[in-house]
């Protein structure tokens, strides 16, 4: 059969068993592995990946013990009953045709819970609680219970385990002088502190025997300071071999570090260099990893040589038929993942189930399923936004008669303005996986309409579905209406000329794109366009070598047009409303680029001068006034629902349902408007 994606399709032999793809579903931890009452949605959660033609899956983490926990009651493998009830999902897996891994992880410091150890008595700044140092007898105790812990996974029916070695998690405290302070067997020079994670493999190599999976994390680039170097990483990486390891996978940067990752910002697979530059010190497989989210990346990788495999997880939550629809050319009809880590890191590191925001059935499989409706309805859905799109083309799957409708000329409501903003070029996919979705699915869509009431009642329509989404808070400020006022839509959508100097009024995430959006100079990098991956190991600070400790280097200057302003009335962090694993690397970017972030502002008037400020502090006493001399004020002050439609129809006696920002503007996202409207639709 010839393909699109040869590379990416190939079998993998690894002598006992052979995965039938180089996809590797990379480990997420979800909350579903915390709660043994979740197992069979658990179960359900990977049979459809594996129906959906993924090559190995890795669970979330599971600690070998306690004291390894990430959280009180948090996932564990230490004991039989444990891997009795974990049956359920391999069972689940191999009657779907696929193969799984427990990931095995020690959270060391990392471990929000009292009982944590390390290397060495150190704490991490992303855990409250410091670490007690392990006696030399403890750190044997660690050993054996990872081997036990993969002597139970054999039991449970997996195919094998990941030893997770990077982010910064135990096995990596030991390998860094940062954490590891030692001075015993386990510490000291690297040839010491590389024991453990080498005494491990070697030692569930022998307890599992030879016909078990077992991959290790290893962590190319630490990207923090104390990291290792790369002769560290390339000695290390040969010993695991050595101690019996099948697979070895990519790991990128500690938890801690300063460096994004995984965002969207991150280019498309910004490390796929790491893995190459490691590829060929060993002769077992190498699986790439970061940023790979559609099937073209990942062939374009392994066809330049750069691994064998490739890691995609968060794609996997995106879109479960992944593989299925390369493997059919269908990659036009992917849900592609947008790197927002909004329903997926954001949930978890807030103790709540992941989802996906463009794909609210991940991790709800059994709760959120789309039947067949038993009578085909007419539907109208009012407003093309994610809200719409969402209810539109899940109405449409379930087999009811769908006419989408419009005002603008295209799809895609408010994102058409966030695929604009630098950084943010994956939301062009969701615009794209909607557009072919309304094409399929052969929904009317009817754009350059706005709809009435009229244009609704009396037309045969079953169900109306209201999505006409929010319009721009304006703020009572004196001299609002002041020729230098903008609105981000005004920026935006009309690309009104702005300024050298600019103050924009409001911090929360569209003040912090119009910011960005406005720091950028266009001249130099296409809109649009990803960054390239050398500008932006640059402008972040990545050795271009890896060499060194940490794989880090100084960072360049990133220079913006204009000066800018970015304030709230708030006294709290500013963007402090950001996303837990997000709003640091916007914080981080526009401070690099100068930008001046004002909190406790009051905003006094707005005249030819400029913007005239009251600085308060937390009691709203007044500090300091300033005249901020600027070209124009930029009003981001948040919205309000867009419903006049909604209100026309109920006065005309139609009951509408009512989805996204027009039903409630308040901390309304693309999350909640998609998973709306998918939950409306699926409920009609
Ligand atoms: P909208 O997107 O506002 O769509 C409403 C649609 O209804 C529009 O297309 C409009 O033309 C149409 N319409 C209105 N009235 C009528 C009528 N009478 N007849 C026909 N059509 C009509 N959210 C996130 O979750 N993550 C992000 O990173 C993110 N970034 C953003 C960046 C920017 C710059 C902006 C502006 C927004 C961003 N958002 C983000 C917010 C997100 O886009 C909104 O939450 C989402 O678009 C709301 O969806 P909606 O469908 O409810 O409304
Ligand atoms: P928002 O997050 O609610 O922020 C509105 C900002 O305006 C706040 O900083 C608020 O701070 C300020 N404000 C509110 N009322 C004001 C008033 N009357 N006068 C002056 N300032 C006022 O809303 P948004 O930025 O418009 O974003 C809309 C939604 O899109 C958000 O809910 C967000 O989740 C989503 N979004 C997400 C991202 C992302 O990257 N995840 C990016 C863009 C948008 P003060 O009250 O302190 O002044
Ligand atoms: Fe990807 Fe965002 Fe979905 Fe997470 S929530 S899987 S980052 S699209």
């Amino acid at each position: 059969m010839t393909s699109t994606y040869p590379n990416l399709l190939k079998p993998l032999d690894l002598g006992f068993t052979e995965l039938k793809n180089r996809v590797l579903m990379g480990s997420m931890h979800t909350g579903l592995e915390d709660r043994f009452w979740n197992i069979h949605k658990f179960a359900r959660y990977f049979a459809e990946r594996a129906e959906g033609g993924v090559g190995l899956m890795v669970t979330g983490g599971y600690s070998p013990n306690l004291v390894g926990q990430l959280a009180p009651l948090s996932s564990t493998m230490n004991n039989r009953g444990t891997a009795l009830l974990h049956r359920h999902v391999t069972g689940a897996v191999h009657e779907a045709g696929g193969k799984i891994c427990l990931q095995l992880l020690h959270a060391g410091r990392y471990g929000y819970q009292p009982l944590i150890v390390s290397a060495s008595a150190t704490k991490a700044p992303i855990s409250p609680f410091k670490a007690r140092a392990l006696s030399t007898k403890g750190v044997e105790r660690q050993i054996n219970d990872f081997v036990d812990a993969a002597k139970l996974a054999k039991f449970a029916g997996y195919d094998g385990v990941e030893v997770m070695g990077s982010e910064g998690y135990f096995i990596n405290q030991f390998l860094c002088e940062r954490t590891n302070k030692r001075t015993d067997k386990w510490g000291g020079p690297f040839e010491n502190r590389m024991r453990l994670p080498v005494e491990i493999v070697r030692r569930m190599r022998e307890a599992v025997g030879p016909e078990f999976i077992i991959i290790y994390r290893l962590s190319m680039l630490d990207l923090v300071e104390g990291g290792q170097t790369w002769d560290q990483v390339v000695t290390l990486g040969k010993a695991i071999e050595q101690a019996g390891a099948t697979i070895i996978n990519t790991g990128i940067g500690w938890h801690e570090a300063r460096v994004p990752t995984i965002v969207t910002s991150v280019p498309r697979g910004g490390f796929a260099d790491v893995t190459a530059k490691f590829y060929g010190e060993v002769a077992i497989p190498i699986c790439t990893t970061n940023r790979i989210n559609t099937p073209e990346k990942g062939e374009e990788i392994l066809a330049a040589g750069k691994a064998d495999m490739v890691s995609m997880a968060r794609p996997l939550l995106a879109d479960s038929e992944f593989v299925r629809k390369a493997e059919q050319g269908r990659s036009d009809e992917i849900n592609t993942c947008i790197a927002c880590n909004q329903a997926c890191l954001d949930h978890v590191f807030q103790a709540k189930r992941a989802s996906c925001l463009v794909n609210p059935r991940a991790c709800h499989e059994t709760e959120l399923v789309l039947t067949v409706a038993p009578v085909a309805r007419r539907v109208a859905v009012v407003g093309a936004g994610p809200a719409g799109l969402a209810a539109a083309t899940t109405a449409a799957k379930r087999g009811h008669k769908v006419t989408l409708f419009d005002a603008d000329d295209q799809i895609g409501g408010q994102f058409n303005y966030a695929k604009r903003i630098p950084g943010k070029e994956e939301f062009y996919e969701t615009l794209r996986y909607f557009q072919r979705q309304i094409e399929l699915l052969q929904i009317d869509l009817k754009l350059n309409t706005r709809v009435d009431s009229k244009a609704l009642v009396g037309q045969g329509f079953d169900d109306v579905i209201i999505a006409t989404g929010v319009k721009p808070r304006t703020p009572k400020i004196d001299g609002i209406d002041h020729p230098k006022v903008l609105g981000y839509l005004d920026v935006l959508r009309h690309n009104k000329p702005v300024g050298k100097t600019v103050a924009v009024i409001g911090a929360g995430g569209i003040g912090f794109d119009v910011s960005e959006f406005l720091t950028h100079d266009f001249g130099q990098h296409p809109e649009g366009e990803q960054i390239s991956v050398a500008d932006w190991q640059a402008e972040w600070g990545v050795n271009p070598t890896f060499e060194g400790p940490g794989g880090l280097a100084e960072r360049e200057p990133t220079p913006s047009p204009r000066k800018i302003y970015l304030m709230q009335r708030k006294t709290g962090k500013v963007g402090g409303g950001l996303g837990k694993t997000s709003g640091w690397v916007h914080r981080n970017s526009l401070k690099h680029r100068d930008v001046e972030m004002l909190k406790g502002c009051r905003y006094d008037r707005i005249d030819d001068q400029g913007l005239h400020i009251t600085l308060t502090d937390k009691n709203g006493k007044a500090q300091e006034s300033r005249v901020l001399a600027v070209d124009n004020v930029i009003i981001c002050a948040g919205q309000e629902s867009f419903r006049e439609l909604y209100d026309q129809l109920s006065e005309s006696g139609v009951k509408a349902h009512l989805i996204g920002g027009a039903d409630l503007a308040e901390e309304l996202d693309a999350k909640r408007a998609i998973r709306q409207g998918t939950e409306v639709a699926a409920a009609i």
